[in-house]
């Protein structure tokens, strides 16, 4: 779609995402760019930024500003929003599939004031730690006099707006003034430069502290409590490498990511934050992995730029009653310095760019992220959560590195804003997962049984991403290896193997179906309860008095789903925790299911959590459902926490797995078979009504366009009740109400887990759809757990998804039977030239295939040869994308001498693909013969005068063609404007 219609379409969407959370801050940065990028003059930007004004109508202002100016202003103004919005906030929008360049000119320029225009979003970051120094600088220079000094520094501004009002007042002032700022900044770097090069001195008390440090983190973090119970592996020896990405696509990093890179500059989006969130869902091994950084600094094998690292855990800091100085947080919680701690301190706090704290699983803090109460002084005493908040936006100990984890559900756009980056963590990659069962089965002719059943059965190699169910699932070997044909294919099969595996361990008699769980019906019900208490009151360490009140005993505890906490400020009682979290919602759902206190109401109450979530009642709510003793603790007044709905929808899958038609028999050893089926009903209903209220939500299709259903948090979560239920019907049921043309499941966290769930409801629609999962995780894995709904695709969308030939061969020998299908985008995956030969063979058997997208790829001019093949042969294609690649010239003339002759295509893009003039030259064939041709995109390649002059000749003798883009070729603007008067139909 052009720029300028993106922009007309999406302007609503345009408005708010600028103007989110009341703050100037993205304006302001797009209007630094569009400044710098020349898009924007000073008159503009006085139209648009009128004080007083509201901040909507300064954005609608901008907003029409850039249609006005053209498709080249949209591409730039849309480039510059999708660089200054984090993601969460990008709301469904979507960007050009060829993005504008925001690149530094290739030539700056020479003279100072062009510089600060040039150069503003980076001025405007760097000005803000010295603003006071510039006034300065600029007053001795005579340049300003204090009044405008104080102008500059109305304490109404944020910094990065005084840094702008000082630009605007210097770029007023004319070259003499500019210099002042650019030599002052340069002086600045290079004294930074000198400073950080100097490493602190640190003292003997100081080093001791640090050894200390040391071995207490690396005891902390050595071993890794496992599913075998009591004994411990060491994580060196089982740490399996995990998938680490960056959540905006086209960030420019094309190489996968460390574990350093978490520290590392890769990815910053904000310079002036010093934390990083790594996110990732339950069990994706976020703990385990600064866990596994924890001990490579200790081991003095990683991170050796911080002298010190400081661990912290959020759940643990729940327990912390007491307020806080940030002094005795540090010390207190993680290592007491025997002697000299006001030095120490000192140390920290002079040096703090040599520090590094992580705290995990920020989620599970009893707090939500708040901003509103600013603490500045480290001595001040706080509770910690505020402390916390504190650290993490940098009011206390900036400059110090943070890294904590948190699933994704649970980081709000306040948090966001605080981030120097964010780091996806998406489980295991296929390789990941061999490699681990591989280490983790000491037995090699085990793991290669265990492997070979996963790859016999998808849904179960497709659960193995999640490393928490890759360690059951291999845990559980012999379950699974006896299990034959009925082995697991839902995660709840996989939590039930594991209740099965830990009771019969500690059983000799051998036990019939559901003998075991009748056997230990106590204990699963008084865990239950425990689980179902702390899931319902954000609690997930429980002390001995906690036990007893549910009457946990010993030999509950030594079945070992418990574990003991290993909370250093928890002095010397015993702490338990739950080996997982998801462990702990999966003996929550027990409780639900089989206990006699619960009925159809709890189950109602764990279902409607997407409109409570809405209107913050989720705890209060449930909490409701508690035994009555506990209600008047629960029910507080407190902020929510961030976990609570994530645990409360995994309890809730839980729960539809548990009481699916499959499972049911189990349970009917233990409770009545009326309540259970009672129960079961009432899951359905639940699911199916949850379902229809996002039918309900969908808008009415403008006329023209398609039914688009784009999904809300919550829809993928209902699908994967349903799928938990393992029940065709329920699935027929609720798809026979879906009534789309357009199913848009983007930014979904939609990884293979999610596909098979997907598949397995979507499948019995009966009306094809298109199907949108561009920026998820879906893998080769996922694709291949989506072929069985192909048949009822007619598009499927999967832009920046980590796909490989491999999948794509597996997709193609798919569709090429599926009638319906006719359009594929594969736009930023790990695409090759190996999978060319494939999408020939597609184009060659299928004659109504419309639009083929294979944007920023590696396929290079072979692979564009063999496409060419099958191009030949095609005599349906109307769309073809092939936008940074690097086919070159001797890929364009394959590709154009297949074209030549097509009567269907109405557009091609080589943008970006190194193509010169022999290139064109072929290319130009295309333009005279292909008499279907409407758009030809050659932006960004290196075509000179000579290749122009063939693409305006064949203009001449196609009257078709409407448009061929050449911006960013070999051409000096003489030749531009020279071209442009000769054909109007070229566009640079
Ligand atoms: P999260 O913190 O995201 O909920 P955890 O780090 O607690 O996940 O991981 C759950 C379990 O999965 C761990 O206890 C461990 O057994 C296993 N695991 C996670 N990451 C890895 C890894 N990189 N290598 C080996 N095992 C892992």
């Amino acid at each position: 779609m052009f720029t300028q219609e993106l922009l007309l379409k999406q302007r609503t969407e345009f408005l708010h995402a600028l103007c989110a959370c009341g703050s100037a801050q993205h304006l302001e940065r797009v209007l630094d760019i569009l400044l710098a990028k020349g898009e924007l003059g000073w008159e503009d930007y006085q139209s648009i930024q009128v004080p007083g004004r509201t901040l909507y109508s300064n954005a609608r202002q901008l907003l029409d500003l850039v249609y006005t100016k053209g498709a080249d202003s949209c591409g730039i103004f849309i480039a510059a929003v999708q660089q200054v919005l984090p993601e969460a906030q990008r709301g469904g929008l979507s960007f050009s599939e060829r993005p504008s360049s925001l690149e530094d000119q290739e030539n700056p320029p020479s003279a100072s004031a062009e510089a600060l225009v040039a150069q503003r979003p980076s001025l405007v970051y760097k000005l803000q730690g010295c603003i006071d120094g510039v006034l300065e600088a600029l007053v001795d220079s005579g340049q300003f006099s204090s009044d405008e000094c104080d102008e500059v520094q109305l304490p109404v501004h944020t910094p990065s707006q005084q840094a702008r009002r000082l630009l605007d007042h210097v770029g007023s002032k004319g070259e003499a003034a500019a210099a002042v700022v650019l030599q002052f900044i340069q002086q600045r770097k290079e004294l930074q430069a000198q400073v950080s090069q100097k490493k602190p001195t640190p003292t003997k008390e100081f080093l001791k502290y640090k050894k200390k440090l040391r071995s207490s983190v690396s005891a902390q973090s050595c071993f890794l409590s496992t599913y075998g119970g009591t004994n411990h592996t060491a994580l060196d020896d089982i740490f399996t490498e995990v998938q680490l990405e960056l959540p905006h696509t086209g960030a420019g990093v094309h190489r996968a990511l460390g574990l350093e890179d978490i520290v590392g500059p890769v990815g910053t989006v904000n310079e002036d934050a010093d934390t990083v969130l790594v996110s990732g869902e339950a069990g994706s091994g976020k703990s385990t992995l600064l866990q596994k950084l924890q001990l490579l600094w200790a081991q003095g094998a990683a991170l050796q730029d911080f002298v010190l690292l400081f661990p912290f855990s959020c759940r643990r800091l729940n327990s912390e009653d007491r307020e806080l100085s940030v002094q005795e947080l540090l010390f207190e919680h993680c290592c007491w310095p025997d002697r000299e701690q006001e030095e120490i301190f000192q140390f920290i706090l002079d040096n703090p760019h040599c520090i590094l704290f992580t705290f995990d699983g920020l989620d599970e803090l009893k707090q939500s992220f708040f901003d509103e109460h600013r603490l500045c002084c480290p001595t001040q005493r706080a509770p910690v959560n505020l402390l916390l908040f504190n650290l993490i936006q940098g009011s206390l100990l900036k400059g110090v590195r943070k890294v904590v984890t948190s699933r994704p559900e649970a980081v709000g756009p306040g948090l966001k804003k605080h981030l120097c980056k964010e780091v996806l963590l998406k489980g295991f990659s296929p390789s990941s997962i061999d490699c681990f069962v591989r280490r983790h089965q000491r037995d090699a002719d085990v793991a290669v049984k265990v492997l070979e059943s996963l790859h016999a059965n998808t849904a179960l190699l497709g659960l193995c991403h999640s490393p928490v169910l890759c360690c059951i699932v291999s845990q559980c070997h012999r379950e699974l290896l006896g299990c034959g044909e009925g082995s697991p294919q839902t995660i709840t099969d996989v939590y039930v193997m594991i209740l099965q595996h830990f009771f019969q361990r500690h059983s000799t008699a051998k036990r019939t179906i559901g003998g075991w769980l009748q056997e230990n019906l106590r204990t699963v019900l008084r865990l239950g309860q425990l689980a179902f208490k702390g899931i319902a009151t954000t609690c997930y360490i429980f002390s001995d008095t906690d036990l007893e009140i549910y009457g946990v005993t010993e030999k509950d505890v030594c079945m070992s789903f418990l574990i003991q906490s290993k909370d250093m400020s928890l002095g010397h009682s015993k702490h338990y925790e739950f080996l997982h979290v998801t462990m702990q919602c999966f003996f929550a759902a027990l409780f639900i299911v089989l206990s006699s206190h619960h009925d159809g109401s709890t189950i109602l109450k764990l279902f409607e959590l997407q409109d409570m979530m809405d209107t913050g009642l989720s705890s209060t709510c449930f909490k409701a459902c508690l035994p009555s003793s506990n209600k008047e603790e629960n029910v507080s007044e407190e902020r929510a926490t961030a976990a609570e709905t994530p645990n409360l929808q995994i309890t809730a899958t839980f729960v539809s797995g548990l009481l699916s038609q499959r499972l049911q028999k189990l349970w009917f050893h233990c409770c009545s078979s009326a309540v259970v089926e009672k129960k079961s009903r009432q899951v359905e209903r639940c699911v199916s009504k949850g379902m229809q209220k996002h039918f309900r939500s969908i808008p009415r299709p403008v006329q023209g366009e398609k039914k688009s259903m784009h999904a809300m948090p919550g829809f993928v979560w209902l699908i994967k009740c349903i799928y938990e239920m393992q029940e065709s019907r329920i699935a027929k049921d609720v798809t026979s109400k879906l009534q789309v043309d357009h199913l848009k499941l983007t930014y979904c966290n939609i990884g293979p887990v999610e596909c098979t769930a997907l598949t397995y409801v979507l499948q019995h629609l009966k009306k094809p759809v298109g199907l949108q999962l561009d920026n998820n995780s879906v893998g080769d894995v996922g694709v291949e757990q989506l072929l069985p709904c192909m048949h009822i695709c007619n598009s499927l969308y999967l832009r920046n998804n980590n796909i490989t030939d491999e999948g794509i061969h597996k997709l193609i020998t798919k569709v090429i039977q599926c009638d319906n299908f006719q359009k594929i985008a594969l736009f930023n995956n790990r695409l090759t030239d190996a999978c060319t030969q494939h999408m020939s063979h597609l184009l060659t058997n299928k004659q109504n295939f419309l639009s083929l997208r294979l944007g920023n790829n590696n396929i290079t001019a072979e692979g564009a040869k063999q496409l060419a093949v099958g191009l030949k042969q095609n005599h349906s294609l109307q769309f073809l994308g092939l936008w940074g690649n690097k086919i070159e010239d001797a890929g364009a003339e394959a590709i154009a001498s297949a074209l030549e002759s097509s009567t269907s295509l109405l557009w091609l893009s080589l943008v970006g693909n190194g193509v010169g003039d022999a290139g064109a030259r072929a290319l130009s064939a295309v333009i005279r013969n292909c008499v279907s041709l409407e758009e030809l995109w050659l932006t960004e390649n290196c075509i000179t005068r000579t290749g122009v002059e063939y693409l305006i000749k064949a203009i001449k003798q196609n009257s078709h063609v409407k448009s061929v883009w050449l911006k960013n070729n070999n051409l000096s603007l003489e030749e531009v404007e020279e071209m442009k008067q000769i054909e109007p139909k070229l566009i640079f």
